[in-house]
């Protein structure tokens, strides 16, 4: 786990629905957890370095970040920023790079005796998958996630997945890796929504073409919707690309009690979610998963999701080792146990999305 009292200065001087209290949420998750027996590993973050932050942002753009320190002031009329802001924001980046250390850090699961978790998860904010290469939005200043798949592929890795489950689109993470194979990018989100791009047909460009997978899903998709997405999508293409990391943009704004978005998944959707991430990281990434946290502004929302999300990470599971067949016949029956059939309007926007991603991953 990673966490920081730093995090906790960066707020707006007026109530905004991005605020510290939010994490105190995903703390109280951890102590529940906790509680119930779980010992996470705290790590302490470091802060992103120039160079760690100029692989994701523009020259320019951290330029401006840097003339406004200090000041209170907006970047957009979403995005605030207070004196301390960018300090906190190089310790959130910082902070996913120090996860993702960690992660590669760790023994191969086959190594005799080892026995070090694989998973992982950073608490910070201010969250980062609406922050491009040119500038800051939607809450985010730089984007964390970005910064540390960078990191993962400075240490010498090939193949790194990020999946977001934030209700809004990564336009960010989307645009920085645009033309980059090296990083799979999968976002489900709610469509028509903020900030208005992850259609079905923007796939990447250039050598990066095929590597953006967009599921835009309307409103009122829930955990079965989620796992249908995921089974029917996020996890064939994960298979076929076979990441040697996972990430996630772990948002928590599709959650039914969402104020700003319109969705219906619950904690135990989290839970399932991240289950077949664990799953999929456990066949290819030597079980690598880690994530990272985005959005999310109920508060009750985020400490159950975020407790579900825990449980699910640590949780034992049966072991994948050598194929995925079974297990994902389980999943799958378990699902619609857990959550109930899927509407015939999602099932053919699933439809949709998987036909246009079928063109760059024929296993679809
Ligand atoms: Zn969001």
């Amino acid at each position: 786990m990673v966490d920081d009292p730093l995090f906790d200065e960066h707020q707006a001087r007026g109530h905004h629905p991005e605020r510290p209290e939010r994490l105190a949420a995903a703390r109280r998750a951890v102590e529940r957890c906790v509680d119930e027996g779980l010992r996470p590993l705290m790590l302490t973050p470091r802060d992103a370095t120039d160079e760690e932050i100029l692989r994701a942002h523009e020259p320019a753009y951290l330029k401006t970040l840097q003339e406004l320190e200090g000041q209170w002031t907006m970047l957009d009329a979403d995005t605030y920023l207070s004196p301390v802001s960018l300090s906190a924001s190089r310790r959130a980046a910082g902070g996913a790079l120090s996860l993702v250390d960690a992660l590669l850090d760790q023994p191969s699961p086959s190594a005799a005796g080892a026995s070090s978790p694989s998973v992982g998860f950073a608490l910070l904010r201010p969250p980062g998958h609406h922050a491009t290469r040119r500038v800051g939005m939607g809450f985010c200043l730089l984007d964390n996630v970005a910064i540390a798949a960078y990191g993962a592929l400075q240490r010498g890795l090939q193949r790194v997945a990020i999946v977001d489950w934030d209700v809004h689109h990564g336009n960010g993470t989307q645009d920085i890796f645009w033309q980059d194979p090296r990083v799979l990018f999968i976002s489900l989100h709610q469509w028509p929504f903020y900030p208005g791009t992850g259609m079905t047909t923007e796939v990447g460009e250039g050598e990066g073409r095929g590597y953006t997978v967009n599921v835009p899903l309307s409103e009122g998709a829930n955990d079965a919707v989620y796992c249908a997405a995921f089974d029917q999508i996020v996890l064939p293409v994960l298979a076929e690309y076979a990441p040697e990391l996972i990430l996630v943009s772990a948002g928590y704004d599709a959650h039914e009690r969402d104020p700003l978005a319109s969705m219906r998944v619950t904690a135990s959707g989290y839970g399932s979610m991240t289950k077949k991430l664990r799953a999929a990281a456990r066949t290819s990434a030597e079980g690598r998963l880690g994530l990272i946290l985005e959005g999310g502004y109920s508060l009750t929302a985020l400490e159950t999701s975020v407790a579900a999300t825990l449980r699910a990470l640590t949780a034992d599971a049966p072991e994948v080792a050598g194929g995925d067949g079974d297990g994902a016949g389980r999943d799958e029956s378990e699902d619609v146990e857990l959550h109930g059939p899927v509407s015939p309007r999602h099932q053919s926007e699933i439809d949709r999305a998987r036909r246009h991603a079928q063109r760059h991953w024929p296993n679809l």
